[in-house]
């Protein structure tokens, strides 16, 4: 297990300085090195060493293109409240930044959450108003998602409460900060608690459509790249299905099963410039 830990380390790193050369590799193995001690002895819900959390935490935190400091608190950042290594430590070891970021994150944690309407949106304010640094709340979301990849080792009432929550404050931010694909799997991984069902529903009627859905991508994006292509128009395209809660929400809102439901299918066309941007939308109209 050790070693295992011990190389998922070595590629955050490695990752990480491919993304940004400045990054202190040093002091992210100094950080990781005090975690694992601090956290010694201690497991998870699931039995896995605790360790393993703050590292995965620290993994989203370097995909989301974060600093060495951010890296550093995803690896501390259930220090203050778990643990001997406090504020303190942490601030003569790291400096007040990284102190500061674990103690921000530390404090968000402590909001609680209620089921009111009204509250929620007051609460997603709070929280904002909470971090002055974005950077905590980008660490905080790290630890959320997370967290939701492992709600099944939760207890199942609190599953549900923790589901909600992130449906209702998580994602909504993660949304307001752009970052739509940690908003996608926040919905999807709280859509798997609250209705399992639903959720299970759409995912094998997706898993029916299958390979009619990858003939009709490639075929799309065939006849889009075809034209692009004629025009000499610089471009990528992907083609994806929509995620689970979004296919959801339509069903629900629209009252239709998944079969009677058209835009499952998301086509992204890039180019360089706003021109052929308007270009590439006219001939997709067109076709
Ligand atoms: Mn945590």
């Amino acid at each position: 297990m050790a070693s295992t830990i011990q190389n998922r380390i070595d590629f955050l790193i490695e990752r990480a300085k491919r993304q940004n050369p400045a990054i202190n590799e040093r002091k992210i193995r100094a950080a990781y090195e005090c975690a694992a001690k601090a956290h010694e002895g201690q497991k998870r819900r699931n039995g896995e060493p605790y360790i393993i959390h703050p590292v995965s935490v620290a993994e989203i935190i370097v995909e989301m293109g974060l600093d060495t400091d951010s890296i550093c608190a995803g690896l501390l950042h259930d220090c203050i409240e778990d643990t001997e290594f406090g504020y303190k430590e942490i601030e003569n070891k790291f400096g007040t930044s990284v102190a500061e970021l674990v103690d921000g994150v530390t404090r968000l944690g402590m909001l609680r959450y209620s089921k009111e309407q009204e509250q929620m949106e007051d609460l997603r304010k709070m929280f904002m108003a909470m971090a002055k640094d974005i950077r905590v709340i980008l660490i905080k979301l790290a630890d959320r998602l997370h967290n939701a990849r492992t709600f099944q080792f939760l207890p199942e009432r609190k599953q549900r409460d923790k589901a909600l929550e992130t449906m209702e404050i998580y994602a909504p931010i993660a949304h307001r900060l752009g970052m739509s694909r940690v908003k996608w799997e926040l919905e999807d991984l709280s859509l798997k608690i609250l209705d399992s069902i639903g959720y299970q529903e759409i995912v094998d009627g997706l898993e029916a459509q299958s390979s009619e859905r990858e003939e009709f991508l490639n075929h799309i994006k065939d006849d889009i790249g075809k034209r692009l292509d004629e025009s000499k128009i610089p471009y990528t395209i992907s083609a994806r299905v929509k995620h689970i809660y979004s296919i959801y929400r339509k069903m629900y809102a629209q009252n239709k099963t998944i079969n009677e439901i058209y835009d499952i299918y998301a086509v992204r066309v890039i180019v360089d410039n706003v021109t052929n941007c308007y270009n590439v939308l006219g001939y997709v109209n067109d076709l």
